[in-house]
């Protein structure tokens, strides 16, 4: 299984993605982790990244496509889960070409949707873990009191001027991929409102085909 999980910032994508690699034992590629992780380990891929990533603006593509296709190949070209990637047009076509050429096209693109008022909330709420990156929303999953404050942080973009940025970045280059995989006949919108499993549920429908009327 070859999915792409896709939406704005705050539709939930790593909390989604997280749920489908414990559920069907897919791999989790999440260029936004791979990232962090780079800039946390001071390589020379996370020092050129680190300014974008704080302003919520994107990386540059190059950076982000070796990193995506190293993953992809470390992970045999398939079950895999993309969170993240790709978020431009150039991007899913670097990826299509990339996986066309290995004959593992993906399979299915996720698009999560949710109104910003929605969005907004749930980011500025957002906390992560230091060391593993687990996601937390202070009201409706609170960090557990055993983990110290200290190891919970907020990340730089997710402060309110970045979360605007990330919303307008998110509109203008990544929104019209909905239409270069609608052509494809691989998109499938799923509504990002509710609980996590309840979305988890209607992912699973969606890629399995059950709910063909949500291929809009
Ligand atoms: P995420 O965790 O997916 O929200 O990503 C966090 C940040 O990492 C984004 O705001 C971008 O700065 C950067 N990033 C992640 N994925 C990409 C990508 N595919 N292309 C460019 N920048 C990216």
């Amino acid at each position: 299984m070859r999915i792409a999980l896709f939406g704005p910032p705050g539709a939930g994508k790593g909390t989604q993605a997280a749920l489908l690699v414990s559920r069907l034992g897919l791999a989790h590629i999440s260029t936004g982790n791979i990232i962090r992780a780079a800039i946390k380990a001071k390589s020379p891929e996370g020092e050129e990244a680190r300014a974008y990533v704080r302003e919520g603006r994107l990386v540059p593509g190059k950076l982000v496509r070796k990193m995506a296709e190293d993953a992809i190949a470390d992970n045999d070209y398939d079950r895999f889960v993309l969170d993240g990637y790709p978020r431009t047009l150039e991007q899913a076509e670097w990826l299509d070409e990339f996986l066309d050429s290995n004959g593992t096209p993906l399979e299915s693109v996720v698009s999560l949707y949710l109104p910003d008022a929605i969005i907004i909330e749930r980011l500025s709420r957002r906390r992560i873990h230091r060391e593993t990156g687990q996601n937390f929303h202070l009201d409706f999953n609170p960090p557990p009191p055993d983990i110290p404050a200290k190891m919970i942080l907020q990340r730089s973009d997710d402060r309110p001027e970045a979360i605007q940025r990330r919303l307008d970045v998110y509109r203008e280059k990544t929104l019209p991929l909905e239409e270069y995989f609608r052509s494809q006949g691989k998109l499938v919108r799923v509504d990002a409102v509710g609980s996590v499993d309840d979305v988890h549920d209607r992912i699973r429908r969606v890629i399995s085909g059950d709910l063909v009327n949500d291929r809009r």
